[in-house]
């Protein structure tokens, strides 16, 4: 073996798919004395046992580009290394036993016409044709995805690597990384068994050991491997060459040719978590024991589709490993805690079909800082510091494999690894009947009422009448949102103003007592953050971000804050944040004895006594009516809170909130905003100061030259018509954007979404497709509603 070098600017830790691509795309874009430490041989963690399919769809736009650009490469690898990949591409074909899942593979169906992947519904009988040995008697309808097949994970990930050395870059393997130097917070080389070797920055693609190497550099990778399943079988008369996969997501089952046989894999219900720690070092080309009362169930559902399998000879129950993260979605990034350390790992499942664009992305965000496209909801900082606890995670996983093949509901909630923070107003709320969802950890109130657990369906929701109430009395008369969970960053010192002009895209200058929503910008004049920030004295601001946003944006300031005097605190949990909001907010105030609130213009704060408490208050509104957002110490919270609810305010949930939002056109981060959206195109530049230099602020005079608004509203004509976000809106008979956040707007008396569009003239009739049913409705570059009681849709059009 050649001796490890003394330096390399970046080192890829692992050689499964994720790791080799990393390698590749690392090299291909420069970076020529990158190297791939791997402590056994090449894919002998999870890589080499994949079933390795590929699905084109994923449920968001560059989820979905990234995986095609999985497919192109490894098409493409195949002709440049001469190194096959495997790639078969026979396709899929998913069917539909039950009303549910029929509307869930349309509403996929639909947003594969939106992103340009290529599916089409078939009928049970077409269905049964392109997979004969099935029984298709309970099919109730099928969707045909051409585009999708599989690879040869261990031939992917040596072309891959191939590729990588013809440019340069070096690949180690029987080199175990024990443990990772850093110096200020940042990387500076790694410990291995062979020696040290500095770097600048190391990416972590460790697969299931990833958390305890993320942890040698004192950062949370929050994931754990569960027990994976898939079934050999001996030969199968009918399988006569490759086939289609067969996707029977009711039964749980993706089912596939193998070798003149079949494979048979299945995410059941609830998989079996494994301790970290437990798969040690010498794990290497290893497999788990069959569990066969465990798989039993899917054998069950197996024996239903394929009666053929009653005589087929079962040869192996295969039991791999395979990590799952919190959300099950992969996490790709730098780390909050250290800088220079990059996650590629926690792969959900998807590793192979996700590894060639997330290593590229992987690559690009090392090397550019920042992904080609915006993969947000897969940064590596989203997760709140408590999912990296041993007991969650051993909760957490085993759900996250059962809901692979859910039906996509609005509004599903997950059961496991929950309560990790309560609001201060946590018993208040569930005294109130309130229905919780989890954010960032946080258990907050979705809805109040005292209904049992709704049924989840894509129809008119179970909440349909108690959100209404909670809007319609936020509207009337006065409610109460909790928007504690916001995350709060202090920014104080002398430099503070000089700080935020430089970071924010707003004009952060104005005197003390403004409060100022601003964007927050990447060099490519695109939206990392939205926040308010309230100007406490000439040297102090508080500032609100998104309540999952806060560990991303207070790494990112710290890494601005460089040469700034200004010190950073993380202050989330010192504030409750209580939103008085609708026309009884202002006799409120009266009665709890502040009523100079009253005097307070937009977007302005003081400090004020609110039922004897000592509150700030902000003008400013979330949801389109008048009031304040009250910031006051948790312990007051319960007697703030109470003296409200005493004067006549009635508690609201976040559906409400979001209802009143969409109907407001208030653009949200990860829905209308993200990275690959900038102020022009959400048709927020009129926020963004055009008189000083701040950062995105060169590119964002490049993109006000050529860039125009796509983000516009649509009101839908027929009321039950239910848009939940994400699907295709169609204009003059193409397909010209697609609808982001929706819901019933119960101010409007309509359903309504927000969308972004391109080449639609303001006031177009539209239409929306919501699970292969075109929908129509009106497009404007306006809010549905807004104060003076305007409103798009006239009752009862
Ligand atoms: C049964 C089963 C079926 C699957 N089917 C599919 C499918 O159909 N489609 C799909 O897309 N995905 C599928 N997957 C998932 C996919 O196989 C994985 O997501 C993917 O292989 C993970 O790749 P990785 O590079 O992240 O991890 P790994 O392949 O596990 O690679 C990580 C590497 O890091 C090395 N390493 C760890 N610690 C160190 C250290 N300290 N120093 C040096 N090296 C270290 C390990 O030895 C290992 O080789 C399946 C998985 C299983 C188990």
């Amino acid at each position: 073996m050649t001796d490890l070098p003394a330096h390399a600017s970046v080192i890829v830790i692992g050689g499964g798919i994720m790791g080799c691509s990393t390698l590749y795309h690392l090299a291909e874009m420069g970076v020529g004395d990158a190297i791939l430490l791997e402590r056994n041989k090449l894919t002998s963690g999870t890589t080499w046992h994949s079933a390795a399919q590929v699905r084109a769809l994923r449920h968001s736009r560059n989820l979905t580009r990234m995986i095609r650009y999985s497919i192109d490469l490894y098409s493409r690898l195949e002709r440049e290394t001469g190194q096959s990949t495997g790639w078969i591409g026979k396709g899929s074909l998913s069917i539909a036993t039950t009303p549910d899942r029929l509307t869930h593979i349309r509403r996929q169906e639909a947003l594969a016409h939106a992103f340009g992947v290529e599916a089409e519904s078939i009928s049970p009988g077409e269905a049964k044709e392109r997979w004969p040995l099935m029984n298709a008697d309970d099919v109730l309808g099928a969707v045909w995805s051409p585009d999708d097949g599989r690879v040869g994970p261990s031939d992917v990930s040596a072309a891959l690597v191939k590729a990588a050395r013809e440019r340069g870059a070096g690949l180690f393997e029987d080199v175990r990384v024990t443990g990772i130097l850093t110096e200020n917070g940042r990387v500076r080389g790694v410990e291995t068994t062979q020696g040290v070797v500095m770097c600048e920055a190391v990416a972590v693609c460790a697969g299931l050991w990833s958390r305890e190497v993320a942890a040698m550099a004192g950062a949370r990778a929050p994931l754990l491997a569960c027990e994976h399943f898939y079934l050999l079988t001996g030969p199968v008369e009918g399988i006569d060459g490759n086939m289609a996969t067969l996707s029977d997501h009711d039964g749980r089952l993706y089912i596939r040719d193998d070798s003149g046989g079949l494979l048979i894999g299945c995410f059941e219900p609830l998989g079996k978590p494994i301790p970290p720690g437990e798969l040690g070092g010498n794990f290497a080309f290893d497999l788990l024991p069959e569990d066969w009362d465990h798989f039993e169930p899917m054998m069950v559902n197996a024996l239903h589709r394929l009666p053929v399998l009653e005589t087929a000879e079962a040869r192996m129950l295969l039991n791999g490993p395979e990590s799952f993260t919190p959300d099950g979605m992969f996490m790709l990034g730098e780390t909050a805690e250290t800088r220079g350390l990059f996650l590629g790992c926690g792969m959900n499942s998807v590793g192979i079909a996700s590894g060639g664009g997330a290593g590229m992305n992987l690559a690009h965000c090392i090397v550019h800082g920042r992904t080609a496209y915006d993969l947000s909801e897969a940064d590596a900082m989203r997760f709140a510091p408590v999912f990296d606890r041993v007991e969650h995670l051993m909760a957490r996983a085993p759900e996250i494999l059962g809901t692979h093949y859910e039906i996509a509901y609005p509004g599903r909630q997950l059961a496991t690894a929950r309560d990790l923070r309560r609001l201060p107003l946590d018993a208040e709320h569930r005294a109130a009947g309130a229905h919780m969802g989890q954010f960032y950890g946080w258990e907050r109130p979705l809805w109040f009422g005292k209904a049992a657990e709704p049924v989840l369906r894509f129809d008119r929701p179970d909440w349909f009448e108690a959100v209404q109430g909670e809007v319609m009395a936020a509207h009337e008369r006065a409610a109460v949102f909790d928007a504690s969970p916001f995350g709060k960053i202090e920014v104080e010192g002398p430099g503070a103003e000089a700080f935020l002009q430089h970071m924010c895209a707003s004009d952060m200058a104005r005197p003390p007592g403004a409060a100022t929503y601003t964007a927050i910008l990447n060099a490519r004049g695109t939206y990392e953050s939205d926040l308010t920030a309230q100007r406490l004295t000439a040297d102090r601001y508080r500032l609100f971000t998104g309540a999952a946003a806060i560990a991303r944006d207070l790494a990112r300031f710290r890494r601005h804050a460089e040469g700034f005097d200004v010190r950073l605190r993380d202050v989330t949990e010192d504030f409750a944040v209580l939103g008085l909001m609708g026309p009884d907010s202002a006799r409120i105030a009266e009665t709890l004895g502040a009523p100079e609130l009253n005097e307070l213009g937009y977007f302005r704060h003081a400090h004020a006594t609110l039922a004897g408490r000592p509150v700030r208050a902000a003008r400013l509104s979330y949801v389109g009516e008048a009031g304040w957002e009250l910031t006051c110490r948790p312990p007051d919270a319960t007697a703030l809170y109470g003296a409200l609810l005493e004067a006549g305010a009635v508690p609201a949930g976040l559906h409400a909130q979001t209802s009143m939002r969409i109907e407001k056109g208030f653009a949200a981060m990860g829905h209308e905003l993200d990275g690959d959206i900038g102020p022009v195109e959400a048709g927020l530049d009129r926020l963004c100061s055009p008189r000083k230099s701040f950062v995105g602020s060169e590119a964002l005079a490049e993109r006000r030259k050529t860039g125009r608004r796509t983000l516009a509203t649509v009101v839908l004509d027929k009321l039950e018509a239910e848009p939940l976000g994400h699907e295709p809106v169609r204009f003059a008979g193409r397909i010209a954007g697609q609808t982001t956040s929706a819901a019933f707007g119960y101010r409007i008396g309509g359903p309504l979404a927000l969308a972004h569009v391109s080449g639609v003239p303001d006031g177009a009739e539209v239409e929306v497709d919501i699970a292969g049913d075109r929908h129509p409705g009106r497009l404007r570059f306006a809010p549905a509603f807004d104060l003076e009681g305007r409103r798009m849709r006239g009752a009862g059009r």
